[in-house]
């Protein structure tokens, strides 16, 4: 089923999964997926990596199994800069015969040798996927403390009003720690003509040296409330950890109070934090048992 017609009909919950690193086996995605879907998400979305440690082959493949096996609607991330047109047609290829109707439509992040070639931006895979007429309902990113290469706020907004103008059916945001930010980003959005359905990304940080990467990759800042918790946490990473997923559930019933569209958990592989973030949304009333 398509998100975009789940995000018309009611305010959504969703996961994200990574496929397995080096040569661990596909199983071992399998194996997390199946049991994300017990609890019952709106959909998983599968991450894409175009280089490095990830695996891109494997990204259609987990979520084929999603939709066939668990029967959980599936969103597989593709990322454009380096590819050429036929890379993308095989990609689309892929996902239809697989019976996968969601794609989410990225840049990917620059790294040396990846030069762009057909796609310079999202944008661009966003117009080119409704240029060559597919039925996929398409997402993009968008972030509410700018993105990190962006040098002004006008251009941040002016890349989401393109992709919403090519033809991206929602947007997903890039994790945040103060929804402060997500909310003036939220009006924000409306003043730049960007209408499209907003789903909050949320990641619990699972350690210090995790929140630091973050940070410095995501350009989201952290503010004192987050380091005074991990400072009461102390040195112990199973005390880290629970202070972070205990953050994480605090912004998540916060958002769910104040009428987000979709809330979209990056839990990772890690299910204590699919399984907590559940709970948080059941306690405050977002999900029903
Ligand atoms: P773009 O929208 O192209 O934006 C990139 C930069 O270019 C921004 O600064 C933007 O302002 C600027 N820009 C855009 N259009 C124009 C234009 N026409 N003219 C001038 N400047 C422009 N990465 C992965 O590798 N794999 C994943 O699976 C993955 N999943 C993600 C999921 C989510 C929800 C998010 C938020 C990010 C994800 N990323 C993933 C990271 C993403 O690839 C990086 O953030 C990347 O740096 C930007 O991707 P984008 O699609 O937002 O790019």
């Amino acid at each position: 089923m398509k998100i975009c017609d789940k995000l018309a009909a009611r305010q959504t919950f969703s996961f994200e999964i990574f496929p397995p690193k080096g040569e661990l086996p596909l199983e071992t995605a399998y194996a997390v997926a199946s049991e994300m879907a017990a609890d019952r998400p709106d959909w998983i979305s599968v991450t894409y990596s175009a280089g490095g440690s990830g695996n891109s082959a494997n990204t259609v493949p987990i979520a084929a199994s999603i939709e066939r096996d668990l029967g959980v609607t599936a969103l597989a991330h593709l990322t454009c800069l380096g590819s050429e047109r036929a890379d993308v047609d095989a990609y689309v290829a892929q996902l239809e015969a697989a019976g996968i109707d969601n794609v989410l439509a990225l840049r990917g992040d620059r790294a040396p040798g990846r030069e762009a070639r057909d796609f310079a931006h999202a944008s661009d895979l966003v117009a080119y996927l409704r240029e060559r007429g597919t039925d996929l309902c398409i997402g993009a990113a968008c972030y509410p403390e700018g993105h990190v290469e962006s040098p002004t706020e006008e251009e941040s907004f002016r890349a989401l009003y393109l992709k919403q103008e090519a033809g991206a059916d929602y947007l997903v945001s890039q994790l945040f720690f103060d929804n402060e930010d997500f909310y003036r980003f939220r009006e924000k959005c409306l003043r730049h003509r960007v209408r499209l359905p907003i789903v909050a990304g949320i990641m619990p940080f699972t350690s210090v040296k995790q929140i630091q990467r973050m940070a410095f990759t995501c350009g989201a800042s952290i503010p004192a409330k987050v380091v005074k918790r991990l400072v009461l946490a102390g040195d112990d990473p199973a005390d880290q950890a629970r202070a972070g997923i205990e953050y994480a559930c605090e912004q998540l019933a916060d958002l769910a109070a104040n009428g987000v569209d979709g809330l979209h958990v990056y839990s990772m592989n890690k299910l204590s934090v699919a399984h907590a973030a559940r709970e948080a949304l059941l306690a405050c009333g977002y999900l029903e048992a």
